[in-house]
């Protein structure tokens, strides 16, 4: 039996009936590392002794799992801190950091029994669609070794789909779950802001930035959710509301469900076989008895602008802190404290981050504030609206999650705008705060996956896994594999 390939649910039943050890648990997944890390860039950094000694440990005391994310390893994007390995968000700049304390999300998973292999590939501190601004290497496709995996969050999602681990956490500010999950064939949700606590997960753009799991199917990714989600006094943002079962909604019967389908979601350059794909998905909800309802929204067309000049200003006050005074990287070379800053700066970030920082300090900055960051919040503040107004008349949205299958490695990376439009369709949900989720549901002429977006009302993160659980339940696009030597 090939272990990595099973899902955590799978996995969990084997070690309940005492079938499998959890080392042999961690073995499958770490050989996976072993053998094709190197071909793939799925990890920064990876633990085996670490990992093989916990493993062990848990045989030794012949324990059963306590809940159903014990024992199970998984990865980490390199942007969540964790004391005893290193945090580098994939930049220069952060390249000898090592955290001393821990984040919240990883600590709910630790104290859930999980296994931590290491921290994964990302676009520099999160900014990018393809994980290619990484400083330390490029993230490859485990569907084909020329495109890019996605991004931010190409490691993790790159991981889950070579059976590299069973499960990673990736964090979500325009898309960075979802994108790189319909670019891989796994299951990304997003969800409600709040919902998961952020302490500990280096900040990009604070209004924006959410922390969701990456899995291999819908009942994972709600057993994961139910051990990230819940209040969190360390994180301010952090939503105070009872603990909930997520696997509890997990029913095949949608009778009545209304799938919100909204023509801005489909526009003149979505792909074909996308469209096809989506058109397809919609019968396949129509069997099951829910009620296709169209929508329309007014304001979508501007949410790729609002949401590009709102998050770079917050990017560039975030980023403000790496200054070579208080720890990361600093300058070799200066002659006073401006110089300084100035080396280390620019010796430290990449292209893309500059990028933001100086689009962010541009809106924000006193001429043209009104212009650009104002009319950006209340451009804001109609989409919100819009959703308002979708959801009046149905429960889940169902849109493509890209209008794109995966491209060519280097393709976007001298053209920013092309690179920026492969998030047209996630950042709604981040305008917003709302949950979304993207999940396989085909594969284009070429073999590449095809990722459909189910979104939500706030908080209404049962309704989607729901509709999620019944699509899958009547398709096999979750069991399809990469071919892996
Ligand atoms: N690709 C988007 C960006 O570059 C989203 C990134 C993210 O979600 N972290 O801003």
């Amino acid at each position: 039996m090939k272990l990595e390939t099973l899902t955590i649910h799978e996995i969990v039943d084997l070690l309940k009936n005492k079938e499998i050890s959890y080392s042999e648990v961690v073995d499958s997944v770490l050989k996976q590392i072993e053998g094709q890390n190197e071909k793939y860039g799925a990890y920064l950094y990876t633990d085996p002794d670490g990992v093989r000694e916990q493993a062990k440990a848990l045989d030794d005391k012949g324990v059963t799992p306590q809940n159903p994310l014990y024992g199970i390893p998984y990865g980490l994007k390199d942007n969540f801190c964790t004391d005893h390995m290193p945090m580098t968000c994939a930049s220069k700049m952060l390249e000898n950091f090592r955290p001393p304390y821990n984040a919240t999300a990883y600590e709910s998973i630790k104290n859930a029994g999980g296994i931590l292999l290491g921290k994964t590939n990302m676009d520099e501190f999160a900014m990018g669609s393809s994980t290619e601004t990484s400083y330390f290497k490029v993230t490859k496709n485990p569907w084909d070794l020329t495109k890019v995996p996605g991004g931010s969050s190409g490691g993790s999602a790159a991981a889950v789909a070579a059976n590299m681990a069973y499960y990673s956490l990736g964090t979500d500010t325009g898309g960075s779950i979802r994108q790189p999950s319909s670019f891989c064939a796994t299951v990304g949700l997003k969800p409600t802001y709040g919902l998961v606590s952020r302490y500990g997960v280096t900040a990009f753009a604070s209004s924006f930035d959410q922390v969701g799991p990456i899995t291999k199917d819908i009942t994972d990714c709600a057993l994961v959710l139910n051990a990230i989600a819940g209040h969190d006094a360390k994180d301010t943002t952090s939503l105070n509301l009872d603990k909930k079962d997520y696997t509890q909604c997990l029913t095949k019967d949608i009778k009545g469900l209304k799938v919100g389908i909204c023509d801005s979601f489909m526009g003149d350059n979505l792909q074909p076989e996308i469209r096809a794909a989506i058109d397809a998905a919609i019968e396949v909800y129509r069997d099951l008895g829910a009620e296709i309802v169209p929508v329309c929204a007014q304001f979508l067309d501007h949410a790729l602008a609002a949401y590009y000049i709102i998050s770079s200003a917050e990017a560039s006050t975030n980023m403000s802190r790496y200054d070579g005074v208080r720890y990361g990287y600093r300058a070799e070379d200066y002659n006073d404290l401006e110089e300084m800053y100035n080396k280390t700066r620019s010796e430290g970030f990449g292209l893309e981050v500059k990028r933001r920082i100086i689009l962010g300090s541009y809106v924000l900055s006193s001429g043209y504030y009104d212009a650009y960051y104002n009319k950006a919040t209340r451009v804001r503040t109609m989409i919100r609206e819009d959703f308002n107004r979708m959801f009046d008349s149905c429960d889940v949205l169902l849109t493509p999650t890209t209008a794109n299958t995966a491209f060519g490695l280097g393709e976007r990376t001298d053209d920013p705008l092309a690179m920026y439009l492969t998030d047209v369709y996630t950042v709604p949900a981040n305008i917003v705060g709302a949950p979304a989720l993207s999940m396989p549901c085909g594969f284009d002429k070429n073999g590449l996956p095809i990722g459909l977006q189910l979104m939500g009302p706030v908080l209404c993160e049962e309704t989607i896994l729901k509709a999620a659980f019944a699509f899958e339940s009547a398709t096999d696009f979750h069991t399809q594999q990469p071919k892996i030597d």
